[in-house]
């Protein structure tokens, strides 16, 4: 069984789309992961919905006194 996810997200910080592939077998995660275009660190936040097989991700800035 395959449970890699291949999400495509947008930076924050400067609008880039980034790739990632998504391990959901690991269960919900919380991570950084860095753009690879602006290198500003991207803060993301995974939840497995078990009962409905999505998988929602939560994307923020890390910088969140920036504005
Ligand atoms: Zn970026």
């Amino acid at each position: 069984m395959k449970d890699f996810l291949s999400q495509r997200i947008t930076c924050p910080h400067c609008g880039n789309h980034i790739h990632l592939d998504i391990d959901a077998s690991m269960g919900d995660q919380d991570y950084i992961e860095e753009c690879s275009a602006c290198c500003n660190p991207i803060h993301l936040n995974m939840h497995i919905d078990h009962a409905n097989k999505k998988l929602e991700l939560h994307i923020d800035s890390d910088n969140e006194q920036i504005f």
